[in-house]
């Protein structure tokens, strides 16, 4: 769904996890750009994009750029990225071109965060085929369940013929105010109709998240210390606790 804190969180959870001293990169698969110029990253019409690697014209590994943020690298997009639903409508493999891009600079990051359209279009699907796991950022509002269900059915459509193993990393509740009874509600109902999948931190609404990008940083780098900075740290915390919890010890050499 459009505006619900996709971008803020890719990048903000981006940097936590490299701040964690992970290799991290950040995947711009919005024609919008917005993590590409949030994170300060000028648009110029000389650079590859996520547009041609996606048309394999250019190799993924020339295109990455690293970013002011130690660990933090990133494959940016700029509006030419919206040609591509068009450009690859009769192509061959054209729903696994990020996934077989990414396997080429596999070993170099320990994590990739992909940042979405608001649309269950080809990017969208390729970003879901590419995926270990989907977060869903859902703003606590009257319409909050909008849309998820569709997306729920495209995530059990792309298990089906593409990537099995694809799963619900978690619901990561953004925008959150909790001087509204109305943010108390949605909460209350969204804990009840997914149970565990939500995330125990939740984002709260403060103006430093919204600011960060207009400086081209993300909210570690704006200021450390708010408390959009600390929900993404936590965040971070969290699913890395979930993931340790999810390997087996028998597994423990494919553990990152
Ligand atoms: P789109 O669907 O257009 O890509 P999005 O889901 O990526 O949108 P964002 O761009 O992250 O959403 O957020 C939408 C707007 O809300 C932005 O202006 C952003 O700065 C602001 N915003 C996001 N999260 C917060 C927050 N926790 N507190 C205050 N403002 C926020
Ligand atoms: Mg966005």
């Amino acid at each position: 769904k459009g505006g619900v804190g996709k971008t803020t969180t890719a990048i903000n959870l981006a940097a936590a996890l490299a701040a964690s001293e992970f290799q991290v990169l950040l995947v711009d698969s919005d024609p919008q750009g917005n993590s590409t110029t949030g994170l300060g990253i000028e648009k110029t019409p000389d650079r590859n994009t996520l547009y041609q690697v996606l048309l394999r014209e250019v190799s993924i590994r020339d295109s990455i750029l690293p970013t002011a943020s130690e660990g933090l690298s990133i494959l940016p997009t700029d509006q030419n990225l919206v040609a591509t639903n068009l450009d690859l409508v009769d192509a061959e493999e054209r729903e696994i071109r990020l996934k077989t891009a990414l396997e080429e600079v596999g070993d170099q990051f320990q994590y990739v965060i992909i940042d979405c359209p608001p649309a269950l279009d080809l990017l969208t699907l390729n970003a879901l085929v590419a995926s270990n796991s989907v977060l869903i950022p859902i703003q606590c509002e009257f319409f909050a369940l909008e849309g998820v269900s569709q997306l729920m059915d495209t995530v059990d459509r792309v298990k089906e013929s593409f990537n099995p193993d694809l799963a619900i990393e978690g619901v990561l509740l953004t925008m959150y105010d909790d001087r509204t009874n109305l943010t108390r509600q949605v909460e209350a109902d969204l804990r009840e109709f997914f149970g565990e999948e939500v995330f125990k931190t939740v984002v709260p609404r403060t103006i430093r998240l919204a600011e960060a990008p207009s400086f081209g940083k993300s909210i570690l780098a704006y200021d450390p210390r708010s408390r959009g900075a600390e929900a993404y740290i936590q965040l971070a915390k969290e699913i890395l606790a979930h993931e340790q919890r999810a390997v087996k010890p028998e597994s423990a050499q494919s553990a990152r």
